[in-house]
């Protein structure tokens, strides 16, 4: 799960870390009010979406006085920014952060992330802050430095200490940095964060080390042990069809192909996936609708792939284990009947009650074509859409 910047920092002030002073504003009188009593010198209006790259996108504004805060909140309430994190659709900006701004003498990188190649925490900063990491990465990995975080121990300030070192952080700035970073792993760890990334850590001009912008994503597995951080969640930010998933606790992923894909077993999900994509076809979800669902969970996620504009075609892909073939038809049909078939459907099925699952199918008088195997199934899908 993914929250807002200014609730990232709000999280970060009860861990000791320093952010500029600010608050949320959702109309531009807000914005005004808060900047007022910021009464900064310059103050920072910040698009607040659930995606980075908002400064090159025009998403981080400076106003030099109140007539700029009001019409930068104006310009940017209610419009579509685009960025390299939001596809080509773009995120409308419903919320505003109006921060005082920071007297900015460089900008650092600092991250902490599960790494699964070690199991383990691991700290990361550089000295190029700001910036895509991606690009640092690619361009000049010898900047990014790492600590991997013994679970046991937790961060120790010699760590801490030794990657403030090596970012080059002024050294009468190495402990308050430290520190700092101490915070950030006490707050992540804490929470049962999977992503905490401060990107840009500011150093300012009068001594000052602070967080200017706070990336948080959660573990959603996590979550049932902090209701603070569940408040959090923006219906907004979220696609429409997950959340509906998740009501019935489908497994569903949104994807940018345009064939819809029913089935059973992550596994099963990702073959089936795989195997469109092998016959030049592209799959427009993941769905697993999990071993033991039942006639009503079928028709919640067929209606969920029906209600997708970009799907062209679906293939219902069963492996009747303990799923039913029987279930998975009669949800089929229940819901191509509430919501209307208007694209071709395959369904290949296979397993406990097939026989009854079939003879479902071919009574329904709906219009499918009846797949042998799973690549049968997928070319004659993928034919089908075109
Ligand atoms: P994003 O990563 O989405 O582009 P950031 O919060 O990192 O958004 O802001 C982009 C840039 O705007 C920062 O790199 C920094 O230069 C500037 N900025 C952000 N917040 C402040 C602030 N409070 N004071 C001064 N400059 C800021
Ligand atoms: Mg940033």
């Amino acid at each position: 799960m993914n929250i807002h910047e200014y609730q990232g920092k709000e999280i970060l002030r009860k861990y000791g870390v320093a952010v500029p002073a600010g608050r949320v504003a959702f109309s531009p009188e807000e914005a005004v009010n808060i900047a007022k009593e910021l009464d900064s010198k310059v103050t920072v209006v910040k698009a607040q979406i659930h995606a980075g790259g908002r400064g090159k996108a025009g998403g981080v504004k400076i106003a030099k006085n109140l007539d700029e805060v009001r019409s930068y909140a104006k310009e940017l309430l209610g419009k579509v920014l685009v960025t390299h994190q939001t596809g080509p659709e773009g995120k409308e900006v419903k919320r505003l952060y109006i921060e005082a701004g920071s007297d900015i003498q460089k900008e650092y990188y600092v991250s902490l992330l599960v790494d699964r190649a070690t199991s383990r925490v691991t700290l990361m900063g550089s000295e190029a802050g700001g910036m895509d990491i991606e690009e640092v990465a690619e361009e000049t990995p010898e900047k990014i430095f790492k600590e991997v975080i013994d679970p046991v121990v937790g961060l120790t300030g010699f760590q801490a200490r030794r990657l403030a070192f090596n970012m080059n952080i002024p050294t009468k700035l190495i402990n308050k940095t430290a520190n700092l970073m101490l915070g950030l792993y006490k707050a992540f760890t804490d929470k049962d964060a999977s992503i905490l990334e401060i990107n840009p850590l500011a150093v300012t001009g009068d001594g000052e080390v602070m967080a200017l912008d706070a990336k948080f994503n959660f573990d959603d597995n996590a979550l049932y042990r902090h209701k603070d951080v569940v408040e959090l969640r923006d219906f907004d930010e979220e696609d429409q069809k997950e959340i509906e998933a998740s009501k019935y606790d489908l497994n569903y992923v949104t994807l940018d192909g345009n064939i819809g894909c029913m089935v059973n077993g992550a596994g099963l999900a990702m073959s089936t996936m795989d195997t469109i994509s092998f016959y030049g076809g592209r799959p427009a979800n993941f769905l697993d609708v999990g071993g033991g669902a039942t006639a009503e969970k079928v028709t919640e996620a067929f209606k969920i792939i029906l209600s997708d504009p970009n799907v062209k075609g679906i293939f219902v892909n069963i492996f009747g284990g303990i799923m039913k073939c029987d279930v998975i038809a009669e949800g089929v049909i229940v819901a191509a009947k509430e919501v209307g078939l208007k694209v071709p459907l395959v369904v290949r099925l296979e397993g406990t009650n097939v026989e009854l699952g079939k003879k479902l199918l071919n009574e329904s008088g709906l219009d499918i074509v009846a797949a042998d195997s799973m690549a049968d199934g997928a070319q004659k899908i993928v034919e089908l859409v075109g």
